[in-house]
């Protein structure tokens, strides 16, 4: 007997034969003896649909409350349906929200931190005979309100919860049967990874490989917890996303992944003093905005150009904060380009091999790609292009570091 955490995906819950269908899954892992605690996504472009919901209505700092109320309600039909589905197939189960439960967050609306979970009612609810059955993507913050965890959130609920209540073990059901090479669905030579450790997949969950939110990933490793990827339409064997070991494939390059999600932003003749690059992100990072990559250029006659990379969704409060940054230290005026996306290579084999930068640069200039940018980390590379090449790159860099040849 084992105490399981279940998450499904947005695609698993699309609709309700695909709910009966989780259903059975459930059933079978409960039949097993096993306590099963489920946590489910929005079924599949329910919250996209609430979001635009939300930009019909306003837009604006103030109503980040409300939004977080209104996108956090899909997961809230989905888990009613399983459960009602659950019990007329003769099981016990009880659906919950975040606040129910007490999945206690900050207060940053949109992309709130777990804090705390509150792991009480689950063994109560388990005790009884009880499937248990979270809404993910939600919490509630100290001052009681509804709170979201970022796009992708679902995966992050899933992990909290396993590590709050010492799960053997947390399962993410998703579209595809594993962790790739790269993603399955932009290059059909992707080869699915028996395991990965937890260090690539925060790297390639980081570098835009939506498969696992990034910060499931993190809680996942910082918690030992041991994360299966399978997909809920079949039975295949799927990727434990587990610590490093000797026995883990020492791939140079392990994965392929790329970020559409960025846009480039360059102040031009920014004064060269100190001081000045403080000035200049302090204000985006008290609005909680994630500044990816940043280059400065050479100073020519006490100026200098600064390059970096934002969300592409927080563009409006970019422009509207620079904007006002800039008259303030004296900068000439931003350049603002949407159309990049951030290709990376990650693994572990980097650290011992040299010339892997150079041939992921090559393999790029071959097919007449212009490199924007460049950022590295011990296992990871990532060049910024034009976005409309990015499926070429992604193809020419599994090729050229040999991902799609047989384990
Ligand atoms: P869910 O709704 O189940 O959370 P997501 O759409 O968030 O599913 O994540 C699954 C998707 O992640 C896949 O359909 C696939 O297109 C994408 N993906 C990106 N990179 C990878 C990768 N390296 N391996 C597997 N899937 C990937
Ligand atoms: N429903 C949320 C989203 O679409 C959370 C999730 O699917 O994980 O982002
Ligand atoms: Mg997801």
């Amino acid at each position: 007997m084992a105490l399981i955490v279940q998450k499904y995906g947005g695609t698993s819950v699309a609709d309700l034969e695909r709910i009966h269908n989780v259903a059975r899954r459930v059933i079978k892992t409960k039949d097993m003896e096993n306590d099963v605690v489920v946590v489910l996504s929005a079924m599949a472009g329910e919250t996209d649909r609430l979001i635009q919901l939300a930009a019909g209505v306003s837009s604006g700092r103030q109503v980040k409350r409300e939004y977080d109320m209104l996108v956090s309600s899909g997961e809230q039909v989905s888990i009613s349906l399983l459960a009602m589905v659950l019990n007329n197939m003769g099981y016990k189960a009880k659906s919950f929200l975040g606040h129910q439960i007490k999945i206690i967050t900050d207060g940053m609306h949109e992309s709130a931190r777990i804090q705390k979970i509150d792991t009480t009612l689950i063994f109560d609810e388990l005790r009884n005979g009880n499937i248990v059955i979270v809404a993910g993507f939600q919490g509630v913050d100290s001052n009681n309100n509804i709170t979201t965890l970022g796009r992708g959130g679902s995966d992050t609920s899933a992990v909290a919860i396993a590590a709050a209540i010492k799960a053997d073990f947390c399962e993410i059901y998703t579209d595809v049967d594993g962790v790739y090479t790269t993603d399955p669905h932009v290059y059909a030579k992707a080869r699915k990874l028996k395991k990965i450790s937890y260090e690539e997949m925060l790297e390639l969950a980081s570098a835009g490989a939506k498969v696992l939110q990034q910060r499931s990933v993190e809680l996942a490793k910082k918690y030992n917890v041991p994360l299966y990827v399978k997909s809920s339409f079949n039975d295949d064997e799927g990727t434990l996303v587990t610590r490093e070991d000797r026995d883990m494939e020492k791939e140079i390059v392990s994965a392929v992944t790329f970020d559409k999600n960025q846009a480039k932003v360059t102040i031009i003749h920014v004064p060269d003093e100190p001081g000045i690059a403080a000035r200049l992100f302090m204000p985006l990072s008290d609005q909680n905005i994630i500044v990816d990559m940043i280059i400065q250029n050479a100073s020519i006659e006490g100026h200098t150009d600064m390059t970096f990379t934002v969300p592409k969704g927080d563009m409006g409060e970019v422009q509207q904060i620079l904007g006002e940054v800039i008259k303030d230290i004296g900068a000439e005026r931003i350049d603002y380009d949407e159309n990049i996306s951030k290709i990376s290579i990650v693994g572990v084999g980097m650290k011992s091999h040299s010339g892997v930068a150079s041939k992921m640069f090559a393999t790029l200039a071959n097919e007449g790609i212009n490199i924007m940018m460049i950022s590295t980390s011990e296992i990871k590379i990532s060049c910024v292009i034009n976005e409309k090449y990015t499926e070429l790159a992604v193809r020419v860099l599994h090729d050229a570091f040999g991902l799609e040849k047989e384990e």
